[in-house]
């Protein structure tokens, strides 16, 4: 049996099933195939190292056609992509004469030929894999938003709150989006739930910015609300009554500076 041939080892290195029972012997008996699958498997690994790619991403069909085309090849070969094939071709081992012809194996090329370029591909897919996966990072990383805080306020307890406390900061997103954090510290009775409001100073308008589940929350603060007309921050406890409006029993309230 000859030895087999160079893309069916990469694919074996990629982790591919590609090995016919035949091959599969070969391989184990075989230490300069072993040594190729081996070798290749090294580039992988290094490839998909967890230190330079925490994720990486399956490339995109046209990567075949890119990698292709760095390298300058006249035709993409298709058996290069798992699962693929294309009509058999002549058998072109030097000194395959002697050897049964293996239906089941397709030949690219000339094995000089590929030798040549096989090395720059895995560099290259190695490259376009690390490059991907850089830009995946790249783009998750850009997508947490760097909060600015631009206001914040001690929530003081109201009269019939003795023991409640709290506070609440302004953040804004580098877009201008702006929400507010809101945190409260008070028993909290059954049958009751607390709402985030932002009062005028004189309290003769409020804006309700949603309900507090648990002690703290977070919330948007609507797109253009003047927070220096609305700076007091207030929280509410409410009645399970289907009035949406305030009950009028606030636990803590604060202005924004
Ligand atoms: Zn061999």
């Amino acid at each position: 049996m000859p030895h087999i041939d160079d893309e069916t080892l990469a694919l074996r290195a990629l982790g591919e099933d590609v090995l016919d029972p035949g091959q599969r012997l070969h391989l184990d008996d075989c230490p300069a195939c072993a040594r190729t699958v081996a070798d290749l498997a090294r580039a992988v690994d290094s490839a998909r190292s967890p230190s330079a790619a925490p994720e990486l991403v399956p490339p995109a069909p046209e990567v075949w056609s890119r990698v292709h085309r760095e390298l300058g090849l006249t035709e993409v070969p298709d058996t290069l992509a798992p699962g693929g094939a294309s009509g058999a071709s002549e058998h072109a081992d030097a000194g395959g004469d002697d050897e049964a012809p293996r239906a089941d194996v397709v030949e690219l090329a000339p094995a000089r030929e590929r030798r040549a370029w096989w090395p720059a591909l895995v560099a290259a897919c190695a490259a376009l894999v690390l490059g991907i996966a850089g830009g995946v990072l790249w783009e998750r990383r850009s997508v947490e938003p760097a909060e600015t805080t631009v206001a914040s306020a001690v929530l003081d307890p109201l009269p019939a709150w003795p023991d409640a406390s709290g506070e609440a900061v302004v953040q804004e997103t580098a877009d201008g989006r702006r929400q507010i954090v809101v945190s409260v510290d008070a028993p909290a009775p059954e049958g009751t739930y607390r709402e985030v409001w932002l009062l005028r100073a004189d309290v003769s308008g409020l804006v309700s910015l949603g309900i507090l589940e648990g002690t703290e929350g977070r919330f948007d603060v609507p797109d253009g609300l003047d927070l220096a007309a609305y700076p007091v921050v207030d929280v509410s406890e409410e009645p399970l009554d289907g009035d949406p409006a305030h009950s009028g029993d606030s636990v803590v309230r604060g202005p924004l500076a």
